[in-house]
């Protein structure tokens, strides 16, 4: 049963990483095949010298992004098959070989610590090589470097009492430890995502109140309009890090706050950015928010009855190249394989996304107004250097927001209404 569990992982690994590679060719050469026109519909809207730089910034993520993949999936064979999470264990329980839950964290946090050390490079190398050639970057080499302090040390708050509870009910809670591990991150994560904007966001940014009078009747107005309770508008000093905009609703119930991103201030009129919140408020009033995390609580229940199951299974630890079965193998093992079985799953994800995005854009048509949505989604879709003309299928594949060119097609009928 080891080695059928040890063919299925290699076979599945092997096959999505063939897949990722093939998407990432066809979408960079579907780019830079269009590159030499913009399309029609936006000639007159969009410069060639802007379709190109997004042509250009599109092909060299897209060739980081498939480096980075493979680097992965070498560390993911080298700490399951090639012993490398074995040796961990080995080593930890040479320190420590009474302290069973503390060693088992402490394999958790080594193994994810490799896992960071892998992606820093590329992530270095995307803000300061790609972002800073395109323009996009805005933070210093000490500010990056601070920010990672900060994420590692915010990680460190929010993960400790996780793993350590996870570790624990594992290990005393007796048969459904599973189901009992699942309230606990269920609760959590409601936790974090209340305390996310007040505690967490002013962390990394700055979040002042909304100064523009006039804006704010305007946004003001909209949000009566809609029905929606706020606990206030704010500006975040998203410029200092990166050019790029973006608006966003936070928190639920009375931390909901409505947070622009200075970026997307200066660049859109009032307008637009009324109807850019606009289409921000049809999320909340489909409920995708809510749903989204219903979602997310059954996966995390399914997961980890599926889990519960496995930890008991010998086949499981050994085809994956670890001989002794405990408890934090399993749950490393789990974290570490989990998105490889998830990754058939991600063309359904990305499209119920696309779907809340027309459904998003459709109330923003009927309470702002579609005409100013679509000239803010030019702008944005300019000045981020997001692609016009991704190739189909890995945009089906992998995006969470539909085409330029599709979402505003969807608009024009509101247009000539
Ligand atoms: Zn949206």
């Amino acid at each position: 049963m080891a080695h059928t569990f040890t063919f299925i992982f290699v076979a599945l690994l092997i096959s999505t990483s063939l897949t990722r590679f093939w998407l990432a060719t066809r979408q960079i050469r579907h780019v830079q095949t269009k590159r030499e026109q913009v399309p029609e519909a936006f000639a007159e809207k969009i410069s060639l010298d802007a379709h190109q730089k997004a042509a250009d910034y599109s092909t060299a993520k897209t060739s980081l992004a498939v480096k980075e993949m493979g680097v992965e999936a070498l560390l993911l064979l080298t700490l399951t098959l090639g012993g490398g999470l074995q040796w961990l264990d080995t080593s930890w329980a040479a320190v420590l070989p009474n302290h069973d839950i503390i060693r088992g964290a402490l394999v958790i946090c080594s193994a994810l610590l490799i896992s960071a050390m892998i992606d820093l490079p590329f992530d270095y190398y995307h803000t300061f090589t790609i972002d800073e050639k395109f323009g996009f970057n805005k933070m210093s080499r000490k500010m990056f470097w601070v920010d990672l302090l900060k994420h590692t040390l915010v990680g460190i708050a929010l993960g400790a009492p996780i793993l350590f509870a996870a570790l624990w009910l594992m290990q005393g809670a007796g048969e459904y430890w599973w189901f009992y591990l699942w309230l606990v991150w269920s609760i959590f994560n409601l936790l974090v995502l209340a305390i996310y904007p007040t505690f967490i966001a002013p962390l990394f940014n700055k979040f002042t109140p909304l100064a523009d009078n006039t804006l704010k009747t305007r946004i003001e107005a909209l949000l009566q309009k809609c029905g929606f309770k706020s606990q206030g508008l704010f500006v975040m000093d998203g410029s200092t890090r990166s050019g790029h905009g973006n608006a966003y609703f936070t928190g639920f119930g009375n931390s909901k706050r409505v947070v622009f991103f200075d970026t997307l201030l200066e660049r859109l009129d009032t307008d637009e950015i009324e109807a850019v919140l606009a289409h921000e408020l049809g999320h909340f009033k489909h409920k995708h928010v809510i749903k989204r995390i219903a979602l997310m609580f059954i996966v995390s229940f399914l997961g980890l009855a599926l889990l519960g199951w496995l930890a008991q299974q010998d086949w499981f630890y050994q085809g994956l190249g670890v001989t002794e079965s405990s408890n934090h193998m399993a749950l490393l093992l789990f974290m570490l394989i989990s998105p490889l079985f998830l990754f058939v799953l991600r063309p359904f994800m990305a499209s119920y996304s696309r779907k809340n995005e027309f459904e998003a854009d459709d109330y923003a048509a009927k309470h702002a107004s579609a005409k100013h949505l679509t000239h803010a989604l030019v702008k944005l879709y300019r000045d981020n250097a997001s692609t016009l003309t991704p190739d189909p299928i890995h945009s089906r594949f992998y995006d969470s927001h539909p085409p330029a060119s599709i979402r505003i097609a969807k608009l024009a009928p509101y247009l000539t209404a």
